[in-house]
């Protein structure tokens, strides 16, 4: 077994999902090497998504790193709290007056409050759907920003939009201002969407001639042929025949 780590900075067995310590090369458990950029030669990716729904939307994978993710968000605004309050009062922008105390009192109920909801806001079932890409556009955009000065500027950027059919006949819109997903989609995939409680993730039918796949997890872009994402070691939807 690994050294069980806190926080980020391990990583996860592309091949079993086994958590494995930083500057280790093999996978203690499956003996897999883990990293690098030859991991498959020159062995093609073609086919290796398979065609056909996972049936590991329920894995155990999914739940284990929704936990784990909450946990960390935990360690990590106990760290801001005892770090931001401790370099104001280094630096001397704050003494430990009354004044001092209610500042510091503000800045901790802000952490917590944004922290907490943000950790424990209710993740349901949303209900499951299957679509079809319909079309994909992008558009250019403008939108006003502020600078360090409060000065407003023009700031363009484009939005990648992905339009997919549902069985009830409407359209969803699948916007976003990279275009990773858009690139991932293409017209007349077939799709499903999951509504899981630890998932938020839409599946492609056919798979056969990707080359990555997203993990429906933490979002990392995957190598297709991987079972599972190295930086959550969540298993990756692939298809079904595929897996053992
Ligand atoms: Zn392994
Ligand atoms: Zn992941």
């Amino acid at each position: 077994m690994a050294k069980k780590f806190v926080g980020y900075g391990n990583f996860f067995c592309w091949n079993c999902g086994e958590r494995i310590e930083k500057g280790k090369r093999i996978c203690p458990n499956c003996g897999s090497k883990y990293s690098g950029d030859s991991k498959y030669g020159n062995v093609s990716a073609l086919g290796a998504g398979g065609i056909g729904w996972s049936h590991n939307a329920a894995h155990h994978s999914f739940k284990k790193y929704f936990k784990n993710d909450r946990k960390y968000s935990m360690i990590w605004l106990i760290g801001i709290s005892i770090l931001v309050p401790g370099g104001m009062l280094l630096s001397r922008e704050i003494e430990l007056d009354t004044e001092g105390i209610m500042v510091i009192g503000g800045i901790l109920a802000a952490f917590w409050g944004i922290g907490l909801l943000f950790m424990f806001k209710k993740r349901g079932k949303k209900p499951d759907w299957d679509g079809i890409v319909e079309d994909k556009k992008t558009f250019q955009k403008t939108r006003l920003r502020k600078d360090r000065e409060g000065k407003k500027y023009e700031e363009s950027y484009t939005e990648y939009i992905v339009y997919i059919r549902k069985q009830n006949n409407s359209i969803f819109e699948l916007k976003e201002e990279d275009s990773a997903q858009y690139d991932y989609f293409n017209i007349y995939d077939y799709l499903h969407y999951h509504g899981d409680k630890y998932l938020n993730y839409i599946e492609k039918y056919d798979k056969s001639l990707d080359t990555i796949i997203f993990c429906a997890s933490c979002r990392s872009i995957c190598d297709i042929r991987d079972n599972y994402c190295e930086r959550c070691g969540c298993i990756l939807l692939k298809a079904d025949w595929l897996s053992r």
